[in-house]
């Protein structure tokens, strides 16, 4: 016998997950269940898709045992099987990437971190709630040994070989004192009705069916075995015999998702193609959603075989919060994942789930303003990487996607802001940079503000790359407000006087800034601030430059336009003077702050306040 010791996070895990799960126990069952049905998923697929393994027969099932006196469940699968390097693999390391981003976040605050747990499947050590003792023995498909794997949760486990008749894998819980309410038919029963009800594979129950006389006296006792769950796969009935209690526990068991989905799609296609698909859209955005291995979770099945799941051809990446199946009549079963890719009824398939998927978004959208709240806070941001990633759905995601706005509070919509567009407006407006706060406090919004135009706030950091590849809304151009030229539409104060007035000023400005900037103009867009800065049409913002440079992109310093308002008291300030340092400090600061202002960090602060102090000591009039 060998003796092991559990990889260190499985340690901590353990610990846990036994100390913060108490109240829901019961969880175990399933999440057992749920690797046996697994199991049998892989084998399957390998007697249909692989030579080796063709003429392998098996009527795949799981059992469930029990002795109430011994205090004992055994549940055993007869598929896929583990060997002895899987035993060590699966039931001795974390290979989890959710269980992993899940260790990451735990808190050591013991409450926070029960609620945590319960956003995350915990998987078979949830076991170790009920057992005090836990044995697995496995015979892997195709293999001739057998291994037993056992332990206590503590900090090791033992292997050793062991026999088994054929393939699959027999898990026994030795139940510990709090445990051994589950030993017992009705219990067993009632949690496999609800947590395991459509697993697609039969599960049995053993029990001793006992007769007693009148005086309470044991009569008889047999050995009865049935059929517990529904076992078909509920996607496969008739929506008009599956109710909302249904669909919501099969959600349970389908999507590792402790809460009941906001809605689900359920849709059987029939005509040229034959599927059928039942999405769920979560109440919560996933944990990783954000996270760059962040895992599809739609599940492809042919005629009810489990094919594969961690397909990214099965949905594209901004729709990754969507779970839920794909049932084909017409895929061939032994597809491999080469095949996958380029195989068009599944690219049809595809395509009709995406718009399907998307219809009913905009359903919800305009009939069901309390969902849809929920919907647009947790999925707004995929939305917008759609709207950019999927030219083909371009249009019915920009009738999604919501934004926050100058003129209203809330979301609002681009429909919404075209229907309050002025007469003559020929554009959308949006500002992107910074947070809601800073962008609304622009200097570049005041002329549009003084005008009656409204500007979309992006406040999203996508935004900022996601904005600009928009070109279009309808017939409606997209533009930033950071941007030159962003001006046509303002009429301003197009005054000749000030003009000429402030050539010398400009003059002053552009030696002392020399290549800090591009440009220095006089300003049509400023009401009150002094000055504001903008981007060349064709440049990247500096705002967008910072953020590729948080990403380890670094294409180096952009210039920006300064725009100053010449009426501003400061900028005036500089008629009257031929003071280098004092030109030099005013036109520093105008600068300096018109950044800061933007959100942009700036490259010497200790100059800008060294200034900033001078001109204060100064007094502006002076
Ligand atoms: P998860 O099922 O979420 O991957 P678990 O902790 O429940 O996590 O199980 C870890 C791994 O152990 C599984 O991914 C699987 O490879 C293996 N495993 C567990 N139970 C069985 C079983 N009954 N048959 C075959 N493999 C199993």
């Amino acid at each position: 016998m060998a003796q092991h010791q559990f990889q260190t996070e499985v340690s901590r895990l353990l610990h846990l997950i036994i100390h913060s799960l108490y109240s829901n126990r019961e969880v175990f069952l399933r999440e057992l269940v749920s690797n046996a049905s697994d199991a049998l998923d892989k084998l399957k697929y390998l007697t249909v898709a692989d030579e080796a393994y063709k003429s392998f027969s098996f009527e795949p099932r799981i059992d469930i045992s029990f002795n109430e006196k011994d205090k004992i469940i055994v549940i055993r699968d007869n598929g896929i099987g583990m060997n002895e390097r899987d035993l060590v693999e699966s039931l001795g390391t974390i290979a989890r990437s959710g269980t992993k981003a899940f260790l990451e976040k735990l808190t050591a605050d013991a409450k926070k971190d029960s609620n945590l747990i319960g956003q995350f499947g915990v998987g078979f050590y949830s076991a170790f709630m009920v057992a005090d003792r836990i044995e697995v023995v496995s015979r892997k498909a195709g293999e001739t040994g057998a291994w037993k794997w056992s332990s206590e949760g503590k900090e090791n486990y033992d292997i050793e070989p062991a026999s088994r008749d054929s393939q699959g894998s027999t898990v026994t819980l030795y139940l510990s004192a709090e445990g051994a309410e589950f030993a017992g038919r009705w219990r067993i029963d009632e949690l496999v009705k609800r947590y395991s009800n459509h697993v697609a594979f039969p599960i049995y129950l053993t029990y001793e069916e006992k007769e007693y006389d009148s005086l309470g006296k044991e009569k008889s006792s047999q050995t009865k075995t049935d059929q517990i769950n529904a076992g078909s796969a509920l996607w496969r009935r008739p929506k008009s015999e599956i109710k909302e209690e249904d669909y919501l526990e099969f959600y349970k068991h389908f999507g590792y998702d402790p809460e009941d989905p906001l809605f689900y799609v359920h849709t059987k296609a029939e005509g040229t193609q034959e599927y059928i698909t039942l999405f769920y859209i979560p109440k919560r955005a996933p944990f990783d959603l954000y996270q760059s291995n962040s895992k599809p979770r739609v599940k492809l099945y042919v005629k009810r075989v489990f094919i594969t799941e961690d397909d990214k051809d099965l949905m594209p990446s901004y729709l990754r919060f969507v779970r839920g199946i794909i049932d084909s009549e017409d895929l061939p079963l032994n597809v491999s994942r080469e095949i996958l890719q380029q195989n068009r009824i599944l690219s049809a398939i595809k395509n009709a789930s995406v718009k399907k998927l998307l219809l009913e978004f905009k359903n919800l959208a305009d009939n069901n303003k309390e969902k849809w709240e929920i919907f647009i806070s947790q999925f707004n941001k995929p939305l917008k990487e759609g709207m950019y990633q999927d030219i083909g759905n371009q249009e019915l995601l920009q009738d999604l996607v919501r934004f926050k706005s100058s003129a209203v509070e809330g979301w609002t919509s681009f429909a919404e802001y075209v229907s309050r567009m002025q007469s003559k407006q020929k554009y959308i407006y949006f500002i992107t940079g910074g947070d809601e706060k800073t962008l609304k406090a622009s200097p570049l919004l005041e002329a549009y503000t003084a005008e009656g135009i409204e500007v979309l706030i992006m406040d999203d950091e996508a935004d900022e790359i996601i904005m600009p590849t928009i070109q279009k809304y309808k017939e409606w151009h997209l533009k930033g407000v950071n941007k030159t030229g962003a001006d046509a539409e303002i009429s301003g104060k197009q005054n000749k006087d000030l003009e000429k007035e402030s050539k010398p000023v400009i003059e002053k400005l552009k030696k002392a800034l020399g290549d800090r900037v591009k440009e220095v103009k006089l300003s049509r867009r400023l009401r009150d601030s002094p000055s504001c800065i903008v981007a060349d049409e064709n440049d990247l913002s500096m705002q967008m430059l910072q953020l590729m440079k948080s990403m380890g992109q670094d294409l180096g310093d952009a210039k920006p336009i300064l725009e100053v308002n010449g009426e501003h008291h400061l900028v005036r300030a500089l008629k009257t003077t031929e003071d280098e340092q004092r030109i030099g400090d005013i036109a520093g600061i105008l600068l300096d702050q018109a950044l800061l202002i933007e959100g942009v960090k700036l490259r010497d602060p200790g100059e800008f306040v060294k200034r900033l102090n001078r001109l204060i000591g100064q007094g502006l009039d002076a």
